[in-house]
């Protein structure tokens, strides 16, 4: 372990803050790759957020903040930087009194359970994000959103430590958020809290809730990637097969000719739907010019979502996903965060 990180250690225990030593990141990834993570924090409230960055910014030390790393790749090696992981801090704290439904939720949270515990409550907005693997500290940062329910839509501000050891509360328009993006991933804030404001209105009939949120999980099963280690989507966009059609005239070709035989399968195949991706796919493999023996592929049902076929090396899955990330030029901006540039 390195000296400083010895230090760290020594004052953990001395201030009993949860931590592990020489993490493998690859069996706490959902990719299930990367290497080894030599001190993982575990804060378990807010003042022990504020106690470890403290010691960061005294002994000069960088650190990491992560959720559920349902949305990262890490190199292989040795990681030294200190990763701080919120997972102990899944605090859920209602405030039904007012007008709105008040809500206070630590960041660890995770947003599959926010959702559970909204239909729990007969609270709409939230059914679509029953299948999120992410904490709500993750799901603030990108921004997360799936089947018209987004997790910021009732957000109304977070509570932050800066980079100088500062609690903040942050708004939200100054999150800017756009598709998947927040100005968060421009920064090195711990994200503690998370504050949302819900009308009553959205207080309706449970039923309806949770039939909603069935067929969302039914739908996610059969079109997205469950057999195979995957970050869900790769690229920040609604549409990749759109935005490859942009790179040259074959994209172009194969985008436009896949659009009419899509029309023709879901007018008179409904149940051949599967096949026609799973060919699609094949298709851009080839074009994309991924090795089909490689270990990280693309998944059968999307291009927009990476796999692991069986490998531990987030090497090797950064060299696809960059290799990727070259065709597509600015066409696409990158959803998955690579961390290959910390100690
Ligand atoms: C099977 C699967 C399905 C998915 N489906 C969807 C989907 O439908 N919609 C969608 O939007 N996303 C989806 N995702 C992607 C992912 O779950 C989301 O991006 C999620 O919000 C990431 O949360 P996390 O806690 O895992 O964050 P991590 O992956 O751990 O981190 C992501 C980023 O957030 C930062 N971060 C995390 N926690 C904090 C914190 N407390 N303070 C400061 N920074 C923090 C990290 O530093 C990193 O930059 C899917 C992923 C998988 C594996």
């Amino acid at each position: 372990m390195s000296p400083s990180n010895k230090i760290l250690e020594v004052w953990l225990k001395e201030y009993n803050i949860s931590y592990l030593k020489n993490v493998k990141l690859s069996s706490l990834s959902w990719l299930k790759a990367g290497g080894i993570n030599e001190i993982m924090i575990f804060p378990q409230n807010l003042n022990e957020c504020e106690l470890v960055t403290k010691f960061f910014l005294d002994h000069n030390i960088n650190y990491y903040p992560v959720g559920n790393l349902s949305n990262i790749i890490f190199r292989d090696g040795n990681f030294v930087t200190p990763l701080i992981n919120m997972r102990k801090m899944r605090q859920i704290i209602y405030d039904f009194n007012g007008d709105n439904i008040l809500l206070e939720l630590e960041s660890g949270l995770s947003i599959t359970k926010l959702s559970n515990e909204m239909k729990r409550n007969s609270i709409t907005g939230f059914e679509g994000l029953v299948g999120i693997p992410g904490t709500i500290g993750g799901g603030v940062t990108m921004n997360a959103s799936s089947y018209n329910s987004s997790l910021c839509q009732y957000l109304t501000r977070i509570l932050v430590i800066d980079e100088k050891g500062n609690k903040l509360s942050i708004n939200k328009r100054e999150l800017n958020l756009s598709w998947r993006y927040s100005e968060l991933q421009k920064r090195n804030y711990l994200i503690v809290k998370a504050f949302f404001s819900i009308p009553k209105k959205n207080v309706i009939d449970k039923d309806t809730i949770v039939k909603t949120q069935l067929s969302i999980q039914n739908h996610r099963t059969k079109f997205q990637e469950k057999g195979l280690p995957n970050l869900g989507s790769l690229f920040a966009t609604k549409d990749l097969y759109r935005d490859l059609s942009k790179v040259n005239l074959r994209f172009k070709l194969i985008y436009y000719f896949s659009k009419i035989i899509n029309l023709i399968i879901r007018r008179f195949f409904k149940n051949k739907i599967l096949l026609f991706r799973k060919i699609l796919v094949q298709i851009y493999i080839k074009l994309l010019k991924i090795d089909k023996d490689s270990d990280f592929s693309l998944s059968e049902k999307t291009i927009n979502c990476l796999i692991n076929k069986g490998s531990n090396s987030g090497d090797h899955a950064i060299r696809i996903v960059k290799s990727i990330q070259k065709k597509i030029g600015n066409h696409s901006r990158l959803e998955n965060i690579i961390i290959d540039h910390l100690k």
